[in-house]
C-alpha cells in the first residue's frame, strides 16, 4: 500500500515491468519513446501509428476497479499463504459488493493455470493420496467422496523445491507413467514407495523404497509427505474442503504459491498478467527483441521520457 498507494504509481510500475529495456511496439518492433495520448491512456507507435495500452494482456485491461486494488488483491493472493477467500477480500479492498471480491479472485487465480511449464528435474519425489471424503487417512483406497491426487516434489539438498500436483482418476500404471513423463525431465530420478504401478518407466532411474510402517514412509519420501499434509490442512482449514470437481483449481493455487515461496514479487506480477514484452506470446515481439535493444533511450517509462529521445 505504500508503494502503490493510488493509480499513478501502478500504471508507472505497469509501463516499466511491461517495457524493462524501454518501449517496443508490438506490432512493428519500433523502439523508441512512442506518442502518449492522454486521453485514452495510449501509447502511439511513431513509426506504423499503432496503438498500445499498458494494460493490454493484463487482468488490469478495460476494468473499472481502480488499479490499485488489482494490485493489493494479487499481492494478498500471492504472497498470503492460505490464500484468501471472497469475503476477506472484499473487505480488505473495502469493495461495496460481494461479487466484485468474487470475480477479481477468479481472474487472479485464471492467471495461475499452466504458468509452470518447466519440469521438475534432479532427484523427485513421488507419491499419491486421497483427499477429501469424510475418511481419514489412505485407508479404505477408492472410498466414496475421496479424489486420487499424485504429486511429485524435487528434492533440493534437506529442501523441497517445486511441486507438481494432479489429480488423477486411477493409480494405474498408464496414469502414473503418464504423470511422471509430463512433470519429470527424462535422465532425473524419482524416489516412490513400493507401489508396483511406478517400475518399468524407461528414459529415468527409478528408487522404489518399501514403507512397511508409516514413520518410515515420512523418512522416505519427507517432502512430498510434508506437500500432502500441507495441502490437506490447507483445504480443510481455508476452505472447508473442496468438491472433486473444483479440486484441480485448488491444487493449482496451492502448487502456484509454494514454487514461488521465494520469489512473491515475481508470483504478484504473473497474476497481474505483468510479463514482460520480449517474454510475449507474439512473434513479432520475440524478433523485435532479437534485433537488440537501444541504449538512446534508458527511461523506463515512456510518458516521462523526453519526447525527441527516440532512435528515430
Ligand atoms: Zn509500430
Amino acid at each position: 500500500m505504500r508503494r502503490f498507494p493510488a493509480d499513478e504509481a501502478c500504471f508507472d510500475y505497469l509501463v516499466e515491468s511491461r517495457w524493462p529495456d524501454g518501449f517496443v511496439c508490438p506490432e512493428c518492433g519500433w523502439q523508441g519513446v512512442p506518442y502518449w495520448i492522454a486521453t485514452r491512456r495510449l501509447f502511439e507507435c511513431r513509426n506504423c501509428r499503432y496503438q498500445v495500452s499498458p494494460t493490454a494482456g493484463t487482468v488490469l485491461h478495460r476494468t473499472r476497479i481502480p488499479l490499485h486494488k488489482w494490485f493489493w488483491a494479487a499481492y494478498l493472493v500471492a504472497t498470503l499463504t492460505p490464500g484468501i477467500s471472497g469475503t476477506q477480500l472484499q473487505r480488505q479492498l473495502g469493495l461495496k459488493r460481494n461479487e466484485t471480491a468474487f470475480m477479481m479472485l477468479h481472474r487472479l487465480r485464471a492467471a495461475m493455470v499452466r504458468q509452470d511449464r518447466e519440469k521438475l528435474r534432479g532427484v523427485v519425489e513421488v507419491d499419491e493420496a486421497y483427499i477429501g471424503g469424510k475418511k481419514k487417512g489412505k485407508a479404505g483406497r477408492g472410498a466414496a467422496g475421496k479424489t486420487l491426487v499424485i504429486a511429485a516434489v524435487e528434492r533440493s539438498g534437506k529442501y523441497a523445491g517445486r511441486v507438481r500436483l494432479k489429480v488423477i482418476p486411477t493409480f494405474s500404471r498408464a496414469e502414473l507413467h503418464k504423470f511422471i513423463r509430463d512433470n519429470v525431465e527424462p535422465g532425473s530420478t524419482f524416489i516412490t514407495d513400493g507401489l508396483k504401478g511406478y517400475t518399468k518407466l524407461e528414459g529415468y532411474t527409478h528408487l522404489p523404497e518399501i514403507e512397511g510402517t508409516p514413520e518410515r514412509a515420512a523418512k522416505i519420501l519427507p517432502h512430498v509427505h510434508r506437500v500432502f499434509s500441507n495441502l490437506k490442512s490447507w483445504l480443510i482449514g481455508t476452505h472447508h474442503g473442496v468438491s472433486p470437481q473444483h479440486l484441480q483449481a485448488y491444487l493449482n493455487e496451492f502448487a502456484f504459491r509454494f514454487n514461488r515461496r521465494n520469489t512473491p514479487m515475481a508470483a504478484f506480477q504473473t497474476l497481474l498478467g505483468l510479463t514482460p514484452e520480449r517474454l510475449g506470446p507474439t512473434y513479432k515481439g520475440l524478433i523485435s527483441v532479437a534485433k537488440g535493444h537501444s541504449d538512446a533511450w534508458r527511461h523506463p517509462n515512456p510518458r516521462r521520457a523526453r519526447p525527441s529521445g527516440g532512435p528515430g
